[in-house]
């Protein structure tokens, strides 16, 4: 039998009364579940928590429909070609929704195979080539015979702060326009080893082949989401304790 939400996810309730509440919608997280990216939404959790915030799980997966105005925060994560495949089947019913989602600065955090799929297409090892989502203009191209893995360190360019992860892909992902990589390579191969491109940004979503899990070894940028998620739910004005308050002597 396959385990419960609450068996995955522990029962989701903060101790005391929370101030707030989050929406998390994980997409397709009972098929892209490699490399323990699935700890990016308990990192997600632990924050939010430490910020007052109560946080509801769902899994929305094959057949079911994805509400834009529901989800807070929205975490798609990597995969392997076959399961890829089998979602991409499934993509253009909620492709609108998904779309919407984003233009409407919703908060998006895509890892790998997950990031892959948010875009045009990706072309698999074999050289088949698999339709994405589409609502957002990268694409990804093969390398039939070889892999990009190993460690990896990037930096933003907007923040200056530095991500630090693990990759392991033999897509090589090129960003469209409108799209800034989420980080300069310092070291690895990042999207394509070409560009000196790590990851993408559009608005509030983020993709990135970073595991690790990408949140749990950048809590700076986990921090950076759900305080996204919380200002966008409940306004710019409210007041939240600082990343050194909640986090300080974790990073
Ligand atoms: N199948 C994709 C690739 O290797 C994604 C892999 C992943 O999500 N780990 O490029």
């Amino acid at each position: 039998m396959s385990p419960t939400r609450q068996e995955i996810y522990g029962d989701g309730q903060l101790k005391g009364e929370p101030k707030y509440e989050l929406n998390l919608g994980h997409l397709y997280g009972n098929l892209m579940n490699t490399y323990g990216d699935n700890g990016n939404v308990l990192m997600i959790k632990y924050i939010a928590e430490k910020l007052g915030s109560k946080v509801n799980f769902e899994i929305i997966s094959l057949g079911d429909t994805f509400d834009e105005n529901k989800y807070d925060i929205v975490f798609f994560g990597g995969g392997q070609d076959y399961e890829q495949r089998i979602i991409s089947y499934d993509l253009p019913d909620k492709k609108e929704s998904i779309g919407n989602y984003i233009e409407n600065d919703g908060v998006l955090i895509s890892i790998c195979g997950g990031y892959q799929l948010l875009g045009q297409y990706f072309v698999e090892a074999s050289g088949n080539r698999v339709e994405g989502l589409g609502v957002l203009p990268h694409y990804t191209l093969n390398q039939p015979t070889n892999r990009f893995i190993g460690d990896v360190v990037i930096e933003n360019e907007e923040t200056g702060e530095k991500y630090y992860g693990f990759e392991n892909h033999q897509g090589r992902t090129f960003l469209g326009e409108g799209q800034k990589p989420l980080g300069k390579v310092l070291q690895g191969k990042g999207n394509n080893g070409e560009d000196g491109g790590e990851g993408m940004m559009y608005k509030n979503t983020i993709g990135s082949y970073f595991h690790g899990p990408i949140l749990s070894s950048n809590s700076r940028l986990a921090y950076r989401m759900v305080i996204t998620a919380l200002k966008k739910k409940y306004g710019e004005e409210i007041e939240l304790p600082s990343f050194e308050e909640v986090l300080g002597d974790e990073e």
